[in-house]
């Protein structure tokens, strides 16, 4: 176990700063900081996963809740925080202001541009936000409160749009900058929310083109877990991460191939597993990244309980050992219980 452990110290020639924990969690995800939270029990939702990834490290949602209730999680940490949001939500003139309200409830942001149908690419009217409905009535228009005088950045979808747009953003002390085409068409919208984000958080674990953070979705392999799947990649998660206590199984396998086949794009997860023999099954079925650890949690009784599993220095340096030749990445679980234990993780592989 890892406190059976204890490492010889070496000799120190370079700089804290100089420290690079950068690791690939997954085949193609790197995370800056290696700590995922937890995808059991009910431990992440998109709080937990936005504050994760901003961190550097990335949050998997969990799946002890509806379809719909998980799916609702993963689009606020995409939409949390865009370099330019090419599908921001819209409404148009005769939408009320307790539309707005209900949209700030559930997407927990507070400024949406009117357009004249409600929909992208078309003209642009006015902007509403939390200010302009404060003392408004809920069944009043929004053609009635909403901000018309607005500067907009005319896009050419260039590269240098998202630096041109956060210049004016700091420059007019603005919270969202409409882009438009030359006919005053919405065409996005960035946030200066987005852009302080970015200064504030220089690790943050985002996408290489949209620049919205990622995050991960638990999924189970019992029936229902491909529409789950379906609905999960339509909202744009990053990774799916197979839950279980023992993820050597028929199920398991078949929920590999089934995913790697229907979505080669989506990295995906599996586990738990402790041994190579059982890692070795993962991996030939097609796993991107696995999950190491049973019964070693400070509050999980498996080991007492059912009577399985293995010392967590031991299933952590055996499966990384055997990974490594397949350059499938390993998680450790349970780590974060002391960090001594991530040290030991991260020197076991
Ligand atoms: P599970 O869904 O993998 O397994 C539950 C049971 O259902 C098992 O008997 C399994 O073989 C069976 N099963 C799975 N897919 C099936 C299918 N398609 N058809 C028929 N049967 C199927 O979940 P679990 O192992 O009970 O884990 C539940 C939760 O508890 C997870 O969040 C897991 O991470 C957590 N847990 C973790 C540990 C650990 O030490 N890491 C230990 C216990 C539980």
């Amino acid at each position: 176990a890892y406190d059976d452990i204890i490492s010889l110290p070496g000799y120190i020639d370079f700089l804290l700063s100089d420290i690079n924990l950068s690791s690939q969690i997954s085949k193609n995800i790197k995370l800056k900081l290696p700590i995922v939270s937890s995808p059991m029990d009910t431990v992440t939702e998109s709080q937990m996963a936005i504050y994760m990834a901003l961190l550097g490290g990335i949050g998997i949602i969990h799946a002890n809740n509806t379809t719909e209730e998980q799916v609702k999680e993963v689009m606020k940490v995409k939409r949390y925080s865009n370099g330019i949001i090419e599908e921001p939500v819209i409404f148009n003139p005769e939408q009320t202001v307790a539309d707005v309200r209900r949209a700030i409830e559930y997407y927990g942001f507070s400024g949406f541009p009117i357009t004249i149908d409600g929909k992208v690419n078309s003209k642009l009217l006015g902007m509403v936000s939390g200010r302009d409905i404060d003392f408004a009535e809920d069944e009043e228009l929004l053609k009635n409160i909403m901000t018309t005088e607005l500067i907009t950045l005319n896009s050419s979808g260039s590269s240098s749009t998202l630096r041109e747009g956060q210049e004016i953003i700091k420059k007019n002390k603005i919270n969202r900058l409409p882009l438009v085409d030359d006919d005053y068409n919405l065409i996005s919208l960035i946030c200066k929310k987005d852009v302080k984000n970015k200064k504030n958080y220089p690790n943050a674990t985002r996408h290489n083109e949209t620049l919205q953070l990622m995050v991960g979705a638990a999924i189970s392999t019992h029936p229902g877990y491909k529409e789950r799947s379906d609905e999960l990649v339509k909202a744009g998660v990053d990774l799916l991460v197979l839950d279980s206590s023992q993820g050597n199984s028929i199920f398991q396998v078949e929920a590999i191939e089934y995913l790697k086949n229907k979505y080669p794009q989506i990295d995906i997860i599996g586990g738990n597993v402790v041994t190579v023999d059982q890692a070795k099954v993962l991996i030939d079925a097609g796993v991107d990244g696995l999950r190491v650890g049973m019964g070693i949690g400070s509050i999980c009784t498996t080991q007492e309980v059912c009577g399985v599993g293995r010392p967590q220095a031991t299933s952590v340096f055996k499966v990384a050992e055997y990974s490594r030749h397949f350059k499938v990445p390993v998680i450790a679980d349970g780590g974060i219980s002391n960090t001594g234990h991530i040290t030991k993780a991260l020197s076991l592989g």
